[in-house]
């Protein structure tokens, strides 16, 4: 599978984009602003979406997607989420009154859009038409975030790649992360600086000395890349990354930057 990174910050500001990564050619993990510079070709031949949680910065491009395409498109989008995200996502944002609601345009029988409830644990089996690999899983991690969260496995045959969300310290992540047999890429977030330790703590993102910590935790040995940074503090928190974490030594994930497992 081949993994694009759309977006990995921890905000805008310029070119930078929040958080959606592309898998394949059909699927997308979090709809972040990196969606909006996807072609209206590429949108339309989205799938499925899997997404973490229910923060703006990681769904901010869904309801604009999903009118952008919905209509050139014969089957509905499949988004893949919490039950409490799906409530969130129905409550406040597909409600008639942020945005239409799209699991009833045009017709509630023919919808553009569906929910799928995901829970930690659940696997997913998607259609391997549009990859070379054979088989493509996706599997809900755990994660601790301020709303109910998800991390994912992506597997093929070929190895795992795991994206941890948005998350605090979380030792059921390590549990199922330490259990997968051939994980190539690790992609863990660390969204603030050291000196912004407390307010980390409060929004549940981690911070370069906990990222450090949380790395240790680590037993098996995939490539680490970091994200999430916010834009204002790229340099400090890059510069406290490379000082705090002696092994794995990560890299810090890019935009337009392709994985591949
Ligand atoms: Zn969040
Ligand atoms: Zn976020």
């Amino acid at each position: 599978m081949k993994l694009r990174v759309l977006g990995c910050s921890g905000g805008i500001a310029g070119k930078a984009r929040t958080t959606s990564f592309l898998l394949d050619h059909d699927i997308l993990i979090d709809a972040g602003t990196g969606v909006e510079d996807l072609s209206v070709q590429e949108m339309a031949a989205i799938d499925h979406v899997f997404l973490t949680h229910s923060h703006l910065d990681h769904v901010a491009s869904l309801p604009l997607m999903i009118d952008s395409v919905g209509g050139l498109r014969d089957k509905p989008l499949r988004v893949h989420a919490l039950p409490w995200t799906i409530e969130a996502l129905r409550q406040h944002i597909f409600n008639w009154v942020i945005w239409p609601d799209f699991t009833e345009i045009p017709h509630y029988e023919r919808p553009w859009m569906m929910f799928e409830p995901i829970n930690v644990g659940q696997e997913v089996v998607l259609d391997p038409a549009g990859s070379q690999t054979g088989f493509r899983v996706v599997r809900a991690l755990a994660a601790s975030h301020t709303v109910p969260a998800l991390g994912f496995e992506l597997r093929s045959p070929k190895g795992s790649l795991v994206f941890s969300g948005d998350t605090g310290p979380n030792e059921d992540f390590w549990r199922q992360v330490n259990g997968i047999k051939q994980l190539r890429h690790l992609i863990i977030e660390s969204a603030f600086p050291n000196r912004d330790q407390d307010l980390a703590m409060t929004a549940k993102h981690l911070f370069p000395i906990q990222l450090a910590n949380e790395l240790t935790k680590l037993q098996v040995e995939p490539r680490v890349y970091v994200t999430h940074l916010k834009p204002s503090d790229v340099t400090t928190t890059a510069r406290e990354i490379k000082a705090w974490v002696a092994y794995p030594q990560p890299s810090l994930l890019e935009q337009g930057q392709v994985l591949e497992f």
